[in-house]
């Protein structure tokens, strides 16, 4: 949280994102600066861009505007609002854990999970574009645009739970940003997720957890889904939100399937 409120202090956990720097960020006015001088302003709508020269992997990494804005209606219309629960249900959050969302785009699920827990959440996504949507809906929650794939710009045993919700993995970075009792929960879209738009798609479960396991232990596993009757503007949104506007056939009224595999994970030490 980087406005005037109780959470400010928890700033200090931010590290520097400048390669071979990783000293801890303090606020300064309108900046967060290390010790060597690099500093970073805090955007108007309250989020801090982290990301470095050799984070860009395009001029204008991450989501697009109009996946963003698609994105969003379909959160607001609540088809979304069943992953999220299944999400909460199984995390059982408390008000002391601190969540760390690792690619949390325009922030939905984590402001999900931490108002309905009362405990304080941070999200990181490469999309400027997201996190300042973020940002601005949600601010009790502390935003920072990073590339999660090289560096967590957290200090060590920040989090008590670390999520990756249909986002890249990074699981040393994960590892080390967690507590040691702590729980990383991971999201997969299922093979049913949307079939009817794309077909059925691969089981990335088994996969995943082999990926985890030099870091992690698979605790527990559960699919999450929900359907509904979607009019042709929606499905336009989901077609937007998954990249894909444009589709031979016209676009038709339909029921879809959104559905996640979730895996909770702790840490295992070495
Ligand atoms: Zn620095």
């Amino acid at each position: 949280m980087l406005r005037d409120s109780n959470r400010v202090s928890s700033v200090s956990q931010l590290l520097c994102p400048v390669r071979d720097c990783h000293l801890p960020l303090a606020r300064r006015e309108r900046t967060l600066a290390c010790e060597r001088g690099h500093s970073f302003d805090i955007a108007r709508s309250g989020y801090v861009n982290l990301l470095q020269p050799q984070d860009r992997r395009s001029a204008n990494p991450g989501d697009t505007e109009t996946a963003i804005a698609a994105r969003r209606r379909l959160h607001d219309r609540g088809v979304t609002r069943p992953l999220a629960e299944g999400i909460a249900a199984m995390l059982h959050l408390q008000p002391d854990d601190e969540v760390l969302d690792a690619g949390c785009g325009d922030g939905f699920y984590l402001d999900h999970m931490v108002r309905e827990a009362e405990c304080s959440g941070r999200g990181v996504d490469i999309s400027v574009a997201s996190i300042d949507a973020a940002a601005r809906r949600y601010p009790e929650c502390e935003w920072i645009v990073a590339n999660a794939d090289r560096f967590v710009p957290y200090a060590d045993a920040s989090f008590s739970v670390v999520l990756s919700i249909t986002a890249r993995h990074n699981a040393p970075e994960f590892h080390r940003v967690l507590t040691r009792d702590g729980r990383l929960l991971v999201a997969l879209p299922s093979p049913d997720d949307l079939a009817e738009l794309r077909g059925p798609g691969r089981d990335r479960v088994q996969r995943t957890i082999e990926a985890f396991s030099k870091d992690f232990a698979l605790t527990n596993q559960e699919r999450v889904s929900a359907s509904a009757d979607f009019g042709v503007d929606e499905v336009r949104d989901v077609l937007h939100s998954i990249y894909r506007p444009l589709r031979s056939k016209p676009v038709e009224a339909t029921r879809l399937t959104f559905s996640l595999d979730l895996l909770l994970f702790r840490p295992v030490t070495s």
